[in-house]
C-alpha cells in the first residue's frame, strides 16, 4: 500500500517509520526539505536504537529506510497514496485547507486520517466532498514504541473507512480502539486531566515536580509521570489542546497559568530543551530552575 504522511514532526516522522515497518511505501512530507530530512534523520535514529538492542535487524532497518522518500511538494506527495495520514500542527483551520487540497490530488477512494489529538474529526471531515473517506487514526507518542492507535470515528465516516482503518493498524502491528468522535476521544480526555492537575500542584506548592512525578510512577506503575508527559508530547500541544476541551467541555479543562507562562517562554518540553525539566539530547537532565523546591 501507498501511505502518505503530512508533517514530519514529533508524531510525522513516527507514523511513517511504523508504517514503513509494516511494509508499506511511504512518503513523507513537510513544509520544507530541511524538515523532512530531520524527520528522516531521527527514523534513521530510532532504527539504529532498535538494531543496538537487537530488536531490529539490520536488514530490517535498511528495508525500512528504503521504502520512505521524502517530499515538499504536496501533490507530488500524495499522489497515488491509498492512504493520507496528516500529523501537522493541532489547528482545525489548517487541517480544513490541508485536506481540501490533499483530496483534489487523490483518487476517490484514498483514505484521509487526521492524527488529530483532540479537534472534531467531524468537523475536519465537513471540508472535503467526500467525507464519508475521513477518520482518525490517533497515534501515540512515540508511535514506534506505543501499541494503541485510537480509530476515531466521526458522524460521517463510512464503515468501510473504519474497517480500512482498523485494518490498517493491526496491518502495522498495533492495537486499535475505536471510538467515537468526541472532544478529547477515550485517551486524550483522560490523560490531560492528570496533566494538567499535576501542573496545578506544582503551581500550589504541593509537592516537587519530580515527587509528583514518582508519585504516579511508582505509586500508580504509569511508566512516566505527568510532568514528563507533558515535556515529551510538547507543552505547546498539550495547551492548544487545553484551550480546546475547556471551549468544547467546560471550565475544568482551563489552562494553568503556570502552563501558559511556559509555552510564551519558548519552554515547550523536550524539544526545545526545557519545559518542567531540563533535556539534551532527547534526554532528561535535571529540573528547570524555578519548578525544583
Ligand atoms: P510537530 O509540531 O512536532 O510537527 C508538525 C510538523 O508539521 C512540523 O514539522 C511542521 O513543519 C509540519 N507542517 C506544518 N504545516 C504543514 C503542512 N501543511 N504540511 C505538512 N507538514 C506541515 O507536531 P506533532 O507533535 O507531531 O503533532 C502533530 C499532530 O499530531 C497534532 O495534530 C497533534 O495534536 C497530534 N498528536 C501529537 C502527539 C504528541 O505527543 N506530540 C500525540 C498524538 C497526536
Amino acid at each position: 500500500m501507498h501511505v502518505c504522511v503530512l508533517g514530519a514532526g514529533t508524531m510525522g516522522h513516527g507514523i511513517a517509520q511504523v508504517s514503513a515497518m509494516g511494509g508499506h511505501d511511504v512518503v513523507l512530507r513537510d513544509i520544507e526539505a530541511d524538515l523532512v530530512e530531520d524527520g528522516i534523520e531521527s527514523i534513521r535514529a530510532n532504527l539504529q536504537k532498535g538494531v543496538d538492542i537487537g530488536k531490529v535487524s539490520e536488514a530490517e532497518m535498511a528495508a525500512t529506510l528504503d521504502r520512505i522518500e521524502g517530499e515538499t511538494a504536496i501533490e507530488t506527495a500524495v499522489s497515488g497514496s491509498d492512504l493520507v495520514v496528516e500529523a501537522i500542527p493541532e489547528d482545525i483551520e489548517l487541517k480544513r485547507e490541508t485536506f481540501e487540497t490533499v483530496e483534489s490530488h487523490v483518487a476517490r477512494d484514498t483514505v484521509l486520517a487526521t492524527n488529530t489529538s483532540s479537534l472534531s474529526v467531524t468537523e475536519i471531515a465537513d471540508a472535503v466532498e467526500e467525507p464519508g473517506r475521513v477518520l482518525g487514526l490517533h497515534f501515540f507518542n512515540p508511535p514506534h514504541i506505543m501499541e494503541l492507535v485510537e480509530v476515531v470515528v466521526a458522524e460521517q465516516t463510512t464503515d468501510e473507512t473504519r474497517e480500512f482503518g482498523e485494518a490498517f493498524v493491526e496491518g502495522i502491528d498495533r492495537t486499535a480502539v475505536t471510538v467515537t468522535d468526541f472532544p478529547g476521544f477515550a485517551s486524550s480526555r483522560l490523560g490531560i486531566t492528570l496533566g494538567v492537575e499535576a501542573i496545578r500542584m506544582v503551581q500550589q506548592g504541593v509537592a516537587s515536580v519530580e515527587d509528583i512525578d514518582a508519585a504516579m510512577e511508582l505509586g500508580y506503575n504509569h511508566p512516566m509521570g505527568p510532568l514528563e508527559l507533558g515535556d515529551v508530547v510538547g507543552l505547546d500541544v498539550r495547551l492548544d489542546v487545553l484551550e480546546y476541551l475547556r471551549e468544547e467541555l467546560g471550565e475544568r479543562f482551563r489552562p494553568p497559568q503556570l502552563l501558559k507562562q511556559k509555552v510564551r517562554a519558548g519552554k515547550l518540553g523536550r524539544k526545545t530543551g526545557e519545559g518542567f525539566y531540563v533535556w539534551e539530547d532527547g534526554e532528561k537532565v535535571g529540573v528547570s530552575g524555578g519548578d525544583a523546591r
